[in-house]
């Protein structure tokens, strides 16, 4: 971990740690694939021997239930696993056939390394969003500087010390600190930034990457809509809801935010969804070990405000003391309140039945596209009409979260949810420039291509047709 001692020269110690990471990779120290696959076990063994920290430190900024540190941290982590299988196949250079114009040519696609990479992360899944990245940066050989978010200070101190015992801080270090530390961090020239956060931070990252050209990953929010069709299992349906709405206090950039539910089957899921929440967390979820809390204050008065902007179906309790907000259903919401408007992102969901489905589709249309789309149907046509008039960063058809689980599905969003993707393979192409790389040799040379072009167009043109 760099130890940044004062603000005076936090930027100097920043500048110091950039020109240790640029020499050790400059030297080519990162550029063995074997080497890779060893850095990578190291970082599994790493996080595999600080599971009891990584529980303990979750727990204090999140009141996250252990099961759920195991399964959306650590779990996803894991995701390593794959990288250190696949590696050597995916860093290998790919031939191309070049076309006949090039005769004689042999034609290959290099994945090199960018240099060093800036991974900035939020708070609500603090480790799997900073060391997720880290696997794809580290696989495609890269040097990384972590930043991970300042309201989740437990875990941050965590990944610092996890990463100190690891890696020597010209290869790999976490930088901790608030907005100031991250804005400093941002002015230098990194060779990526890869950005987890809200979309008002992501174009300021965005902007202060463009003084270098530098090129981002921008995993980003959204409001992401929950069709319900009335062609469903309702109880299983609600399961899903309520599992992907409600873990981590609906803290989840992938959280269903707001349903949109047939008519024909609105009091029926809201019946099954009340039944699920007593299953889940027992009558009174402030007790519940299973059930977390609002990160901060000031996202606790956030949410205590959109409470009031509906009609409370279920829960609406809240302890500001323990900064608890009980998992809470919203009936009659104005589409033009705030809550319709912003990003919930806390245990509050909005249920607003349609009678069409186009209805429906044009209140999504309607607003900025979406990281996740929920479909809850057994009806392919009604699926189809989703998924061809919607865009969003990724959809997941009768359950929740899920999507984001498959490495074979890249990860990102689209329009205002984000720019770029990862997970498994993508983290790798993420974290590489594809080089494209033509060889060729001295013999053979079509000269017509050299000037003088006299009586040359006319064979040009019939080439080109
Ligand atoms: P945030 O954008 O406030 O903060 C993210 C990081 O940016 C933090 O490390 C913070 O220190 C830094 N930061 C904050 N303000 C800054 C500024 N002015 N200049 C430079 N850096 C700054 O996000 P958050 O509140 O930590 O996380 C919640 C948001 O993240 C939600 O919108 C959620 O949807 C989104 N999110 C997205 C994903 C995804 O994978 N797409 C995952 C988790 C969270």
């Amino acid at each position: 971990m760099v130890q940044l001692a004062s603000q005076d020269n936090a930027a100097q110690d920043i500048g110091a740690l950039m020109r240790q990471q640029r020499q050790f990779f400059d030297a080519g120290s990162t550029r063995s694939v074997a080497e890779r696959v060893e850095n990578l076990k190291r970082l599994k063994q790493a996080v595999l021997e600080a599971q009891a920290d990584i529980v303990q430190a979750l727990a204090a900024d999140l009141g996250r239930p252990e099961f759920e540190a195991t399964t959306f941290e650590t779990g996803v982590v894991m995701e390593i696993n794959e990288a250190i299988k696949h590696l050597k196949r995916w860093a290998k250079p790919k031939w191309v056939m070049p076309s006949l114009m090039q005769f004689p040519s042999l034609a290959q696609i290099y994945a090199e390394p960018l240099g060093i990479v800036l991974i900035i992360g939020p708070w609500n899944y603090p480790v799997q969003l900073m060391l997720s990245p880290l696997v794809g940066a580290i696989a495609a050989g890269n040097c990384a500087v972590l930043k991970p978010s300042e309201l989740a200070p437990h875990t941050s101190r965590a990944i610092a010390h996890l990463i100190r015992k690891t890696f020597d801080p010209s290869f790999v270090a976490v930088v901790e600190g608030g907005v100031e530390t991250s804005q400093q961090l941002l002015e230098q020239r990194w060779d990526h930034i890869f950005f987890t956060g809200g979309t008002a931070v992501g174009k300021i990252v965005m902007q202060a990457a463009a003084q270098h050209l530098t090129p981002v990953t921008l995993e980003l929010g959204g409001k992401s809509p929950c069709f319900v069709d009335a062609d469903i299992d309702v109880m299983k349906a609600a399961q899903r809801i309520a599992w992907g709405k409600f873990i981590n206090a609906g803290q989840t950039c992938v959280a269903p935010d707001y349903l949109l539910v047939d008519r024909r089957v609105k009091l029926a899921l809201v019946e099954a969804l009340n039944t699920t929440l007593q299953a889940f967390y027992g009558d009174d979820p402030a007790t519940s070990p299973d059930y977390g809390r609002i990160v901060s204050d000031r996202h606790f008065e956030r949410l205590a405000r959109l409470l009031g902007q509906g009609a409370v179906l279920t829960g609406g309790q809240t302890n500001a003391e323990q900064r608890y907000i009980a998992p809470t259903l919203l009936d009659d919401v104005s589409l033009s309140a705030p809550i319709m408007q912003e990003e919930i992102f806390g245990p509050i969901l909005p249920i607003i039945a349609y009678d069409t489905l186009d209805e429906a589709i044009a209140l999504v249309q309607a607003k900025s596209k979406p990281l996740a789309l929920y479909i809850f149907s057994r009806d392919r046509d009604y699926q189809t009409r989703i998924l061809h008039r919607t865009s969003s960063g990724g959809v997941c058809i009768n359950d929740t979260i899920l999507q984001i689980a498959e490495s074979q599905l890249p990860f990102g969003g689209v329009g205002d949810s984000g720019i770029g993707r990862y997970h498994g393979k993508a983290s790798f192409d993420t974290f590489s420039h594809h080089k494209s790389v033509l060889r060729k040799f001295f013999r053979f040379d079509l000269d017509w291509r050299y000037a003088p072009y006299k009586n040359k167009l006319g064979m040009l043109k019939t080439m080109i047709k």
